[in-house]
């Protein structure tokens, strides 16, 4: 019996022969295609700046230093997300707090965010960075978001890591409308892929050259930013302490051949999916994604939340259940606080309730551009089989 993962990669005939082109060139790193699909991602989400980096993790850290993040800052994400979108701000030395979740979207709740907010500006312990996570591919409620970072001086950014392609108010993800960069990922199981990669975009001139500075080493070959007269044309200064983060010119050449194919196929067949998951799941025990009327989804994921009241089951049993039928389900994600770093940090189990609500009960449907009809009935039949045992 075959497997049907969670999600993966969409790869071309087209995909193949744009990496090749650049294995058969002069550059494999450093050349032309990191500047053009730069270009690509910027123009499509019609942002100024874009910086290719090696992961979406190392763009989120460059991001937290771009705005200063240091030992004894505050960096808050929110509860329900990937680690990475914590441990930037650990990398950085500043500590992390968790912020509640809407139990419909999955995203972090504005409403939640305003109490802790207020709470925090009374006690002098506001965050210098917000990092709102679009989780699923939803985006966040931005305009919500944004106004009460403007209102409290806190730094927002993005991690649109499940992302690209969506829209808020009919604005793409990507624009920086309302906060300072965005980030996303190319992993294989996200939207678009260049196997490892990531990119930061932003409209801030200064944010945009700190942050390529910092993806090479901290090292400059332009004399507007040297300290001292260059002597030559080998001359470089490095002028800040930065990382090698750089994207290779291989998998830039997969993500402009990839971006592509983002609004269609990708993004439609992925509609097409979530529709399809929409109408088959209707009469079962479970609550389906729920779209905010003002946000275009990318479905990155598609998680279902279990009635376990209605079920009899618990989630671990219908998820056991599934992967012996070849369903390889998933869960996205833990409550990050209640990982044993954090907890070693002084989380404690329930922190965040909905968070924890959502953890017993969500489960990860597979969702991926050429995931088949039939593949689809597959899961759907296997769930039905579970949920009547
Ligand atoms: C995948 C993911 C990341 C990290 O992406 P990488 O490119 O693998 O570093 C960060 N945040 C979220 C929400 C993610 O899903």
């Amino acid at each position: 019996m075959s497997t049907i993962p969670y999600g993966r990669q969409h790869i071309s005939d087209e995909d193949i022969e744009a990496v090749v082109k650049v294995l058969r060139s002069d550059y494999l790193t450093q050349g032309p295609a990191v500047p053009e699909f730069e270009r690509k991602v910027a123009d499509y989400c019609k942002v100024k700046h874009a910086i290719a980096v090696s992961s979406a993790t190392s763009a989120l850290h460059i991001a937290c230093l771009a705005l200063g993040v240091q030992a004894g800052d505050r960096v808050w994400t929110s509860a329900i997300t990937f680690a990475a979108s914590a441990n930037c701000a650990r990398y950085c030395g500043a500590d992390v707090d968790f912020v509640e979740i809407d139990p419909r979207t999955f995203n972090l709740c504005p409403d939640a965010l305003e109490t802790k907010f207020k709470a925090a500006a009374e006690r002098n312990l506001l965050p210098k960075v917000l990092i709102a996570v679009h989780m699923c591919g939803q985006p966040c409620v931005m305009d919500k978001i944004g106004a009460l970072c403007k209102k409290y001086d806190v730094r927002l950014i993005e991690d649109a890591s499940h992302a690209i392609g969506s829209k808020y108010q009919n604005i793409a993800t990507g624009s920086c409308t309302y906060s300072d960069i965005v980030i996303f990922s190319f992993h294989p199981v996200k939207i678009i892929t260049t196997g490892e990669g990531g990119m930061a975009v932003t409209n801030d001139n200064a944010l945009a050259q700190k942050m390529r500075l910092l993806r090479t080493h901290g090292i400059t070959r332009d004399p507007a930013e040297m300290h001292k007269a260059a002597p030559a044309e080998w001359y470089y200064e490095q002028i800040d302490l930065g990382f090698n983060y750089r994207m290779t010119d291989i998998q830039a050449a997969l993500g402009i051949s990839q971006m592509k194919s983002l609004d269609a196929p990708f993004l439609k067949n992925r509609h097409v999916i979530a529709d399809n998951y929409a109408r088959m799941l209707d009469d079962l025990p479970m609550q389906l994604p729920w779209v905010h009327p003002d946000t275009y989804s990318s479905y990155h994921l598609y998680v279902v939340r279990l009635r376990l009241d209605l079920i009899g089951l618990t989630r671990d049993e219908v998820f056991r259940g599934l992967r012996s039928r070849g369903i390889l389900v998933n869960l996205h994600y833990i409550p990050v606080y209640r990982h044993p770093y954090y907890e070693k940090l002084g989380f404690k189990p329930g922190y965040c309730p909905e968070a924890e609500k959502y953890y017993a009960e969500a489960i990860s449907l597979p969702m991926y551009s050429n995931l088949g009809t039939e593949d689809q009935q597959r899961v759907v039949n296997a769930l039905k089989e579970v949920l009547s045992s």
